[in-house]
């Protein structure tokens, strides 16, 4: 019986593994309505009022938008 509950403990850990989902980090320049997936991106290299990071998850809730440049 232990083992089957620590089997049972596992899975649960794993499935939760699973439904979370990946949460990227974006970085947004000041207080842009745009995020951008890489630092590279020239208009972040143009910033200057501070790259700030943050997750993809928390940048979606704050309204914005994903900038278009696939780097
Ligand atoms: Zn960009």
């Amino acid at each position: 019986m232990k083992i089957k509950s620590l089997l049972f403990g596992i899975s649960i850990i794993l499935s939760l593994g699973f439904i979370t989902p990946i949460d990227n980090t974006v970085y947004v320049c000041g207080k842009s309505e745009i995020y951008h997936n890489s630092k590279k991106h020239s208009a972040l290299g143009r910033c200057k009022s501070g790259i700030k990071e943050m997750k993809e998850s928390e940048a979606k809730k704050a309204g914005k938008r994903i900038c278009k440049c696939k780097y």
